[in-house]
């Protein structure tokens, strides 16, 4: 029997990290008869994380079986559209999907969770394992005893580092240029351009991308929302060095946090925007009062079970954000959990097991597909030369870009 089993108590989880991966994993484990808790470092209710989320049925099944409302989601869009550098359209897809934002997805699944299971302030430090329970230490002094602990502490985990601390995040070799832009700040032409879709303009090497998302307090009306604008842009290790510096000259190792990107490098991509891009999106780029950047990072851990410890969510893998699918992965991740941990008859080991099997290979195919379209940014650009080349054509021409970007049909045989 677990260390917290018996007949009248359920069994118990921590579930450590409050954002996409331990929200889902907390109300779906508190759905299949658990009892959890969810413990966060932050001192302040997670807010304004990334901006964009594309959704898709992967998610929107996590967020109804976990008891979110999703009436109000987001923002749907019928089309993704190329666009060249006067602003003309060069290709068409039919693709309905629903665009949202970080902070509404957070503000749905937050209300899932009751107040006295969701706790801030609570910064892991150590992880100890018996045969019978785990035992989980915070930097506060507090100690938690549970039969299961899920690691869902983002892509730095410190979990991981425990248990598989070669596992570290590897530079993509690209970083995004992002911001939202109020969708009344836009100007009129670029609004009727490219507001209502998913639009592209794809010059070599770079990929420029936008859609809508919900406005300030999630507003959907018409005028109140925002446009979610992102460019990839190749920047080798050396100067993705000096990028991480900040005005007072202190270096940011990893990533940078939006604040502190310095105004010269945000005068440089406006430059650069100006100059290289169709006015739809450079226009936009004007109304967002100050873009940042993220270098794009990806890893794979090759084990996500540690005895009663499951790793979900970015702490098990990251695939580049071309595949737009960590919220729905790490939602896939917890619903999986929950599925094979609702018998209370299977020990937790063995459940875990039967876990791992089957999202690894999932995790690891994000992963792959994620770097495949990548390599856009980075290839020499040879369509020309190889017009049949079908790799190329099916990830790197317009069309495959539009079709592939976002999408979670790679899935489909799962
Ligand atoms: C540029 C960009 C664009 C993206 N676009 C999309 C998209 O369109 N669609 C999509 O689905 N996904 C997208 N993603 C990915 C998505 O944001 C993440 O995959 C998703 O949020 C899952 O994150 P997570 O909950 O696993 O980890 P995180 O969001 O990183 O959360 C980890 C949490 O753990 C906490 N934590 C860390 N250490 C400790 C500790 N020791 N103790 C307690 N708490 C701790 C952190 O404070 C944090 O709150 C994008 C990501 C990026 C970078």
């Amino acid at each position: 029997m677990n260390q917290h089993q018996n007949p009248s108590s359920p069994r118990r989880a921590l579930v450590i990290g409050a954002s996409m991966a331990g929200l889902f994993a907390t109300a779906l484990l508190r759905k299949a008869g658990w009892s959890v808790d969810l413990f966060e470092r932050s001192d302040v209710e997670l807010f304004g994380r990334g901006a964009g989320i594309v959704t898709h049925r992967e998610l929107l099944d996590a967020l109804v079986e976990s008891g979110a409302n999703i009436d109000q989601l987001g923002v749907a869009i019928n089309e993704r559209i190329a666009i060249d550098k006067n602003d003309q359209v060069i290709e068409q897809l039919h693709y309905p999907q629903i665009v949202t934002s970080w902070d509404r997805l957070h503000q749905l699944m937050r209300a899932t969770i009751p107040g006295g299971h969701h706790h801030l302030r609570c910064n892991l430090q150590s992880v100890e394992q018996s045969a019978s329970g785990v035992t989980a230490r915070f930097s506060n002094g507090r100690v938690e005893k549970a039969d299961l602990l899920i690691a869902a502490d983002g892509y730095r985990s410190v979990i991981r580092d425990i248990y598989m601390p070669d596992v570290q995040p590897i530079y993509a070799g690209y970083v995004i240029w992002r911001g939202v832009a109020d969708e009344s700040a836009m100007p009129k032409s670029a609004r009727d351009m490219i507001f209502d879709k998913f639009a592209f303009f794809l010059p070599p090497n770079n990929k420029i991308i936008g859609y809508p998302i919900p406005g300030q307090d999630h507003a959907l009306e018409r005028g109140r929302r925002r446009y979610n604008w992102v460019w990839y842009r190749p920047v080798d290790k050396e100067t993705l060095e000096t990028m991480l510096v900040d005005e007072t000259g202190a270096y940011h190792p990893v990533s940078i946090a939006p604040p502190k990107v310095r105004q010269d490098l945000i005068d440089e991509i406006r430059r650069a925007a100006k100059a290289q891009l169709p006015p739809s999106f450079s226009d936009t780029l004007m109304a967002i009062p100050r873009p940042f950047f993220t270098p794009i990072y990806d890893h794979f851990s090759p084990q996500m079970v540690f005895g009663r410890v499951a790793l979900i969510g970015d702490a098990a893998s990251v695939g580049r954000p071309h595949i737009g699918m960590g919220v729905a992965k790490a939602a896939a991740d917890a619903q999986e959990l929950a599925n094979v941990l609702r018998d209370p008859s299977v020990p937790v080991e063995q459940a875990l097991e039967k876990f791992e099997k089957h999202r690894l290979d999932v995790g690891l195919k994000a992963v792959e597909r994620g770097r495949t379209l990548g390599e856009y940014l980075l290839m020499p650009q040879h369509a020309d030369n190889a017009p049949h080349d079908p790799h190329w054509e099916e990830f790197h021409s317009v069309h495959g870009i539009l079709k592939n970007t976002a999408s979670s049909d790679f899935l489909k045989a799962h």
